[in-house]
């Protein structure tokens, strides 16, 4: 048995995990970051599609969104170091937003926009025909399984227009950016564990005071951090703080499809991302000329719960409903036979909104709950998170008295308790990835 002193262990070294390492190591902290896996990124961070925008249910959400897009402007002079593996980048595309009934015609949206100064067109269904490859706009809302025999078939109505937001895009590869963060994290001091997995969190005086893992080792710290991802209600298990949250965290499964581009379109260097509310689905250009292919949840599909450490990894039917929709609107998209993309998990947090928080066990915080839309926001998150830690650990009460953040590149101050364990489910979320 070993031991160590550090002023913080962070248990997970995904994009959030990370990010939060980088931080508490520019405030000075000794940190080391645990990882079950063989490296950064590993975990459901390399699955995701890394999308880049702005658009969310909540004035938060937007201002979240708003302040991450810049560090991903300002990567490599944020992090102060180029990784010999690479450097990921943002790419921008612009982003397409249906609106719809069930968004209020992007109106709270719009307004979250307009308070930030953030620029967009307002479309007219006619008008998104510039940025779709011979588009169908017809509603097919609400959406249907396959086997319904209305599958497919359109209302008669036409979609409500949209707005194009310029400023969105997607990072070219979420691995590589979160070992890109590593390195920005070992060049100031941090520490960094792979294959190694947390089986216990320890106490003592009421305090939590480090880990145990699987070989038995003990690591002792004054503070930890759940960064879990879809393992997060596990580890909160393990530190016994899990029924005195009001918001809990489970594992989603999820698919997303890789479809060729119609014949004749180079999607990959003119293509957009699109959010279809109407058909259920989200959309990005992806390497090799391809459409990648998300769900926004529509009402008839069932959420798919799972233990994080045995789940299906085959495509089901999902993928190619997913594919089936995006072809209601792109009629020219091909249908492969057979699928091909990621099936990974999501934290999902019970109103779709992240858990960024202190706990009941002092010294031990959460950043959980992402919910499939935080990846954007890892170095905003990693900043506040670092404040909230110090500024508990110096003896303020944040559930009482949370923090406010002031953003570093917007004019905005930004209200910590919003992301509370103990909030009320936000009944403004959409319930779904859009957040
Ligand atoms: C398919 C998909 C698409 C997505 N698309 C987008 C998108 O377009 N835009 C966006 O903003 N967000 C998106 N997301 C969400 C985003 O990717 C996540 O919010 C983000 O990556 C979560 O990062 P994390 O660091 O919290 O978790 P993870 O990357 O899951 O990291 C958690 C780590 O904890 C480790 N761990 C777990 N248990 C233990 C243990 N006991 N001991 C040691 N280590 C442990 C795991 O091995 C893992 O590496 C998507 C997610 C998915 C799955």
């Amino acid at each position: 048995m070993t031991r160590k002193q550090y002023d913080a262990i962070i248990i997970g070294a995904g994009i959030i995990g990370n990010s939060i390492a980088y931080e508490l190591a520019r405030k000075g902290l000794k940190t080391l970051s645990i990882d079950k896996l063989g490296g950064s990124g590993f975990g459901s961070t390399a699955g995701s599609c890394a999308v880049i925008r702005l658009y969310y249910s909540s004035p938060e959400g937007v201002a979240l969104a708003r302040e991450g897009y810049y560090y991903w402007l300002d990567w490599n002079r944020y992090l102060k170091v180029i990784d010999p593996a690479g450097m990921a980048y943002y790419r921008n595309t612009g982003a397409m937003v249906f609106k719809s009934d069930l968004n209020h015609n992007l109106a709270p949206v719009m307004h979250s926009l307009d308070a930030l100064g953030v620029g967009y067109l307002e479309l007219t269904p006619d008008e998104m025909r510039d940025y779709l490859p011979n588009p169908d706009l017809s509603s097919f809302h609400p959406q249907k399984r396959m086997d319904d025999p209305d599958f497919g078939k359109p209302t008669g109505k036409s979609v409500n227009g949209a707005l194009f937001v310029p400023e969105s895009g997607y990072v070219s590869d979420p691995k590589l950016s979160t070992h890109n963060v590593e390195m920005a994290a070992r060049n100031i001091g941090s520490d960094f564990l792979f294959n190694a997995q947390v089986v216990d969190i320890l106490k003592k005086d009421g305090h939590v005071s480090g880990v145990t893992l699987k070989d038995g080792t003990v690591l002792e710290a004054p503070v930890v951090v759940n960064v879990a991802g879809p393992h997060s209600s596990i580890i909160n298990q393990m530190a016994g703080i899990e029924d005195q949250m009001n918001i809990k965290t489970r594992a989603l499964r999820v698919e997303v499809a890789h479809v060729p581009s119609p014949e004749g379109v180079d999607w990959e260097q003119t293509g957009i991302i699109t959010s279809d509310s109407d058909t259920g689905v989200y959309t990005r250009p992806e390497i090799g000329n391809h459409f990648l292919i998300g769900s926004e949840e529509p009402k008839c599909d069932p959420l798919e719960y799972v233990d994080p450490d045995n789940y299906n990894l085959e495509f089901t039917d999902q993928a190619r409903v997913q594919v089936m929709r995006e072809a209601m609107r792109v009629p020219d998209l091909p249908i492969p036979n057979k699928s091909q993309g990621v099936v990974d998990l999501y934290d999902l947090s019970d109103d779709w909104y992240p858990i960024y928080d202190k706990s009941s066990l002092p010294g031990f915080y959460l950043a959980i709950g992402t919910s499939g839309n935080q990846y954007k926001n890892a170095p905003v998150v990693g900043s506040f998170m670092s404040e909230l830690i110090q500024y508990c650990e110096k003896g303020n009460d944040h559930d009482t008295d949370p923090l406010q953040y002031r953003m570093r590149y917007i004019n905005h101050t930004l209200n910590i308790g919003f992301f509370s364990r103990n909030r009320e489910i936000n009944k403004d979320s959409s319930f779904s990835v859009i957040g």
